[in-house]
């Protein structure tokens, strides 16, 4: 059975077609600054014998040229993996933003894309990005199903006592103003890889999960259910990302508005795109702030010291809410790259029974390994996330019900 996964952005598309028989990847790609004169197109096949094949093109696209050019790629007579659109047996779609109608992936139909819109207030720039990546794909696989596995899903088992804010409780009956979490797939995902690596079933584990990427965010996960997260009504929330603050002092919008005249789309673009990383040393991209920290910038420094502090102070938190924690997890491009960036959140931690192996830590294969020493009474992981696998995964379950 042949997968294609799409992750639909405001202007771009990210894919991978998945043969699920082994699982493999076939090809894979992104199409980017869509609705643009140069809009870009990469395309790479994995499925030959020889070394994978990326195929670049530039031209006017919008989502739907974007994704019939990515159709006629995938079947082209030299390079293509599928002879017609009709061999796609599904697609499956990340969509960011659930709300609390979705627990679960759901195959699309009208009822569920007219839920999806209602959700667009709480993901205002993924949703309605997600509903055009569904309905161009409609027109270009007519044949195939389509799932939607939701972002927020796996944060829906949420207590109420850590979904709610302390805001008047008519926010929450009237507009659904509550936490939900995001990153659901990766977190379910590597917690399932967690299970496995540590031979024991994942309703009897409790786990921290770090996903430490452009976006990132903790969980607290009980008995394999997630039971609190750090990110809330929006990916604002919690840790420090590349180009986002994570948590503040609410009142500082209320600051920047009376004092400095800023509109609010202003602050928007402050807290979502030039704070996290970037805001404090003017880079978002870990590898940067770590080569210029190496280097001996004192901002790269500090940044560095904020990010480690603040994912430390959601351990420390989410190991109270726990009780008992038997692995914390890392993933995502930082959480599985950065040796230095694990071993700064772990360091002084050794009283919550949570050490890093300096070797161990070292090791640098993609593969579910363990960082901690053998002897300590939390496994510290690495654990590589495959999101696309996983909806890939996802949208095969829900089409063969
Ligand atoms: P996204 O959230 O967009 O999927 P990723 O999970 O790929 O992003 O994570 C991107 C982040 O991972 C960037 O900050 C990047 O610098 C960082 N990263 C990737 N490889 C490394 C590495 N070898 N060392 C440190 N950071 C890395």
């Amino acid at each position: 059975m042949k997968i294609l996964v799409i992750n639909t952005g405001s202007s771009s598309i990210k894919y991978q077609l998945f043969d699920m028989a082994k699982e493999t990847v076939l090809a894979t790609g992104m199409a980017e600054r869509l609705g643009s004169d140069a809009g870009t197109l990469s395309h790479t096949v994995t499925a030959m014998d020889s070394a994978p094949k990326t195929i670049e093109i530039t031209e006017n696209l919008d989502h739907a040229r974007g994704l019939a050019r990515i159709a006629a790629l995938l079947m082209d007579e030299t390079h293509g993996v599928i002879k017609d659109t009709s061999d796609i047996a599904a697609v499956g779609h990340r969509v960011v933003h659930g709300g609390e109608t979705f627990q679960d992936p759901r195959i699309i139909d009208q009822s569920v894309l007219d839920e999806i819109e209602k959700n667009t207030p709480l993901a205002p720039l993924h949703n309605p990005a997600n509903l055009t990546g569904i309905r161009v794909a409609g027109s270009v696989f007519p044949t195939a199903p389509q799932a939607a596995v939701f972002d927020t899903a796996f944060h829906q088992t949420l207590p109420q006592k850590a979904y709610m804010y302390a805001l008047p409780h008519d926010l929450y009956d009237t507009h659904r103003v509550r936490r939900y979490g995001f990153h659901g797939t990766s977190h379910a995902y590597v917690a399932g890889k967690a299970a496995t690596f540590l031979n024991t079933p994942l309703d009897r584990l409790n786990l921290i999960t770090l996903h430490l990427g452009n976006g990132a965010s903790a969980t607290a996960i009980r008995n394999g259910r997630s039971v609190d997260t750090s990110m809330g009504l929006t990916p604002l929330e919690g840790l420090v990302m590349g180009t986002r603050s994570g948590d503040v002092d609410p009142a500082i919008p209320f600051f920047l508005s009376r004092h400095l005249n800023m509109s609010l789309d202003e602050i928007d673009a402050i807290f979502n795109r030039q704070s996290g990383l970037k805001g404090l040393c003017g880079e978002n991209d870990m590898r940067r702030v770590l080569e210029k920290a190496a280097a001996g910038d004192d901002r790269a420094r500090l940044a560095l010291d904020v990010y480690t502090y603040r994912i430390k102070k959601y351990i420390g938190a989410y190991f109270a809410v726990l009780g008992r924690v038997d692995a914390l997890v890392f993933t995502g491009g930082i959480g599985e790259n950065a040796s230095d960036v694990r071993e700064r959140c772990c360091r002084g931690l050794a009283g919550l029974g949570i050490e890093v192996d300096p070797v161990r830590n070292k090791d640098a294969a993609a593969l579910p390994r363990r960082i901690s020493p053998g002897s300590t009474s939390v496994a510290v992981l690495v654990v590589p996330t495959d999101e696309e696998l996983e909806i890939a995964r996802q949208t095969q379950k829900k089409v063969l019900e």
